[in-house]
């Protein structure tokens, strides 16, 4: 048994740090359902920051 980071897979129990609503990945993007947000993924680990996100 390894442990693994947060990988871009496992976005289920991740929410957006905006509007807390469910996250979607598209590619190397993650959309925010709520708010439309869209985040990038660096080197496979999703990056929700508010000020990074793409808008
Ligand atoms: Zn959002």
């Amino acid at each position: 048994m390894s442990v693994e980071p947060l990988l871009a897979k496992d976005l289920r129990w991740v929410v957006c740090p905006v509007c807390h609503q469910s996250l979607e990945r598209e590619g190397d993007i993650i959309t925010c359902n709520g708010c439309r947000r869209r985040y990038p993924i660096v080197d496979g680990i999703p990056v929700l920051l508010a000020d990074r996100a793409l808008i």
